[in-house]
C-alpha cells in the first residue's frame, strides 16, 4: 500500500481512545473546559467531539487509514480501552499496532506487561512524564522492563513536555533511561516526539547507547520553546546525524476527532525528509527506513 505522497507509511504512535477513555478523565477531575484550553494554546485542535455509546473507534481510524493510504497506526491503549481494542485487533488483523498503557508503580504491571503480549500487543507505553515520585530507573520499573525482553515487547516513552495536566517535568528528562538501556541491551526503547524538548539528550544517548530509538510524532512544536531556532528539516538531519536512520520512527500522535489522522504531519516530515534528500545528506532508504522499515522490525510485523 502506498500513502498519498507517493512511500508507503506505517505511523508508529497514536492513541485510541473511546467512549471509557472519556469517561475516566471526567471521573479524574479532567474537564473538557480546561482541556479545550490548553489544546486551543498548543495545539492545532480547534474543536474535539466526544466520543459515545455509539462511536466506532475502530471503524473510524480505518477509514481515516484507508483515506490516505496508511498501512497501520501504532497506537497507545489505556486500561479504559484495553478490551475493545482487543476486538478491534481481531476485526482489523493487519491496521494497527498496539502498545498497553503501563504504570511501574502498579503491584500487577509486570503481569499486565505479560498479559498484553500474550493479547497481542507489541509493545508498552511509559509516561514518565506524568509520573509521581517514580524514576525509569527505579526499582519497580525493572520486573516490566524483565517482562518486555521476555515477551519481546518494545517500549515506548514519553518525556519531555506534555499536554496532560499531571505533568511532574522532574521525570522528564529521557538522559533517565540510559542506566536501563544498558542493563537492557536487547529491549528497545523508543523515545517520543524526539525527546519533547529535551532533543539534545536523544541525540547524547545516540553516542551512549545502541537500543535508543526516538519518534517524530506530532507537530513537535516543543521547537517553539527552545532558546534557539529549529526547524523539521533541522530536526531530521541532527537526529539522522546522531543516530542514523534506523533510529527514527514515523509517528503523527493522531488522538481526537474531527481532526482525525494528520495528513498535514506526514506532509511536513516527508518534505523536510525529501529536501535533505535533494541536498545529498540522506538517501531514499533513509526515507524508506523512517516512515515504514523500522518500526516493522522492531514491532515484528
Ligand atoms: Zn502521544
Amino acid at each position: 500500500m502506498n500513502s498519498k505522497l507517493g512511500l508507503p507509511v506505517i505511523d508508529a504512535h497514536a492513541h485510541y481512545f473511546n467512549v471509557n477513555t472519556m469517561q475516566n478523565w471526567l471521573k479524574r477531575g479532567r474537564t473538557m473546559e480546561t482541556f479545550a484550553n490548553r489544546t486551543k494554546t498548543r495545539t492545532d485542535m480547534t474543536s474535539i467531539e466526544l466520543p459515545d455509546e455509539n462511536w466506532d473507534t475502530a471503524q473510524k481510524w480505518v477509514d481515516e487509514l484507508d483515506k490516505y493510504g496508511v498501512e497501520r497506526m501504532g497506537v497507545m491503549v489505556g486500561p479504559e480501552a484495553y478490551d475493545a481494542f482487543k476486538e478491534t485487533m481481531k476485526r482489523f488483523p493487519d491496521r494497527f499496532i498496539g502498545y498497553a498503557n503501563i504504570y511501574p508503580a502498579e503491584p500487577d504491571a509486570a503481569d499486565k506487561v505479560k498479559q498484553a503480549a500474550q493479547d497481542g500487543f507489541k509493545g508498552i507505553k511509559l509516561y514518565p512524564s506524568s509520573w509521581k515520585d517514580l524514576k525509569v530507573y527505579d526499582e519497580p520499573c525493572y520486573p516490566v522492563y524483565d517482562a518486555c525482553k521476555n515477551n519481546d515487547m518494545l517500549v515506548f516513552l514519553h518525556f519531555g513536555i506534555t499536554i496532560g495536566g499531571q505533568a511532574d517535568l522532574r521525570n522528564g528528562n529521557p538522559i533517565d533511561i540510559q542506566v536501563p538501556s544498558r542493563d537492557y541491551p536487547e529491549l528497545n526503547f523508543v523515545i517520543a516526539h524526539f525527546g519533547a524538548g529535551w532533543f539534545r539528550e536523544v541525540l547524547l544517548m545516540q553516542y551512549q547507547t545502541d537500543n535508543v530509538y526516538m519518534d517524530s510524532s506530532g507537530s513537535n512544536s516543543w521547537m517553539k520553546y527552545l532558546p534557539y531556532d529549529l526547524d523539521l528539516k533541522m530536526i531530521f538531519r541532527k537526529a539522522i546525524q546522531a543516530g542514523g536512520s534506523h533510529k527514527i520512527l514515523f509517528g503523527t500522535d493522531s488522538t481526537f476527532f474531527p481532526r482525525g489522522w494528520r495528513f498535514n504531519v506526514l506532509e511536513a516530515q516527508v518534505n523536510a525528509c525529501r529536501e535533505l534528500v535533494s541536498d545529498g545528506v540522506i538517501k531514499e532508504e533513509d526515507v524508506s527506513n523512517i516512515f515504514h522499515e523500522n518500526i516493522k522490525r522492531l514491532a515484528h510485523l
